[in-house]
């Protein structure tokens, strides 16, 4: 499954955080350590959307293919600081288009989203809870995936006002009840908030005395992000979080809370 990233802290380079570090998302696009259920590798495209000082809306960059291929990319994340980012590569689920609209971060005004798993018998398993989205949020969807389609029903709830952390948990258990063996790894920024769940795939946490990373697996922290040494060995902690979890995070905490049981409607 696709491997995804997100950040708040101290502006870093994008290459310092996604590229250069030991078990970077680069890396991590042709040598993932934990895929679990799924996929070996990560090729089919990557994104990364990155929050600016000077407007609410983030920057994003997407393109299809492995993100090792991509000059432009290479050349322009050193010339690119930020606080507050999501970065993903991609590994397309079966039937899906390998294209660059398909990859994440998907973005809405200051939103971002990425999502590490798939909905089985999409579009079709999806079918009803689409069907509640109008017309206007269909025809905008970024490209037939199912990740875009569950960033649709996410985005909805958003607009309507409910907290983004509700808004993950409850679109979660939306489409789990609609379809068992989905697999909703979400990552959802706003710039301020990181919100991250556990359902099926991997993700760790790591909090420094300045910044926080949510990432589906742990890589080398950079100097910048490290703050003070954490411990006598000097190296940033990574918690691994259990299945079946809730994170937010902001500048100050992280929370983990267990999301509810979830009473599947064929069983
Ligand atoms: N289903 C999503 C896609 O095809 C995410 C895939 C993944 O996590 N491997 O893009």
């Amino acid at each position: 499954m696709c491997r995804h990233v997100g950040y708040l802290g101290p502006p870093v380079a994008l290459d310092e955080l996604l590229l250069r570090p030991s078990h970077s998302l680069l890396e991590q696009s042709w040598a993932p350590a934990d895929m679990r259920r799924g996929g070996t590798v990560n090729v089919d495209g990557f994104g990364v959307g990155w929050y600016r000082s000077d407007r609410p809306e983030p920057g994003r960059y997407r393109a299809c293919g492995p993100m090792w291929a991509d000059e432009n990319f290479a050349a322009l994340a050193p010339d690119i600081s930020s606080g507050a980012l999501v970065g993903a590569v991609r590994s397309a689920t079966k039937s899906t288009p390998v294209v660059r609209t398909a990859c994440a971060p998907f973005q809405s005004g200051h939103w971002l989203f990425s999502h590490n798993g798939s909905v089985p018998g999409w579009p079709e398993s999806l079918s009803e809870l689409v069907e509640k989205l109008d017309t206007t949020r269909l025809l905008a969807l970024d490209a037939p995936v199912d990740s875009a389609a569950v960033w649709a029903l996410l985005l909805r709830r958003l607009d309507d006002g409910q907290s983004p952390a509700d808004a993950v948990r409850d679109t979660l258990v939306e489409v789990v009840r609609a379809v068992p063996d989905a697999r909703m790894n979400l990552l959802l920024s706003d710039g301020d908030l990181l919100i991250a769940t556990t359902w099926t795939h991997a993700l760790s946490v790591c909090r420094t005395d300045n910044a926080v990373i949510v990432a589906s697996e742990p890589f080398g922290v950079p100097a910048v992000a490290r703050g003070a040494p954490p411990d006598t060995t000097g190296e940033p902690h990574w918690q691994a979080v259990p299945d079946g979890y809730l994170v937010v995070a902001d500048r100050v905490e992280t929370s983990l809370v267990p999301l509810p049981e979830i009473e599947l409607r064929d069983s």
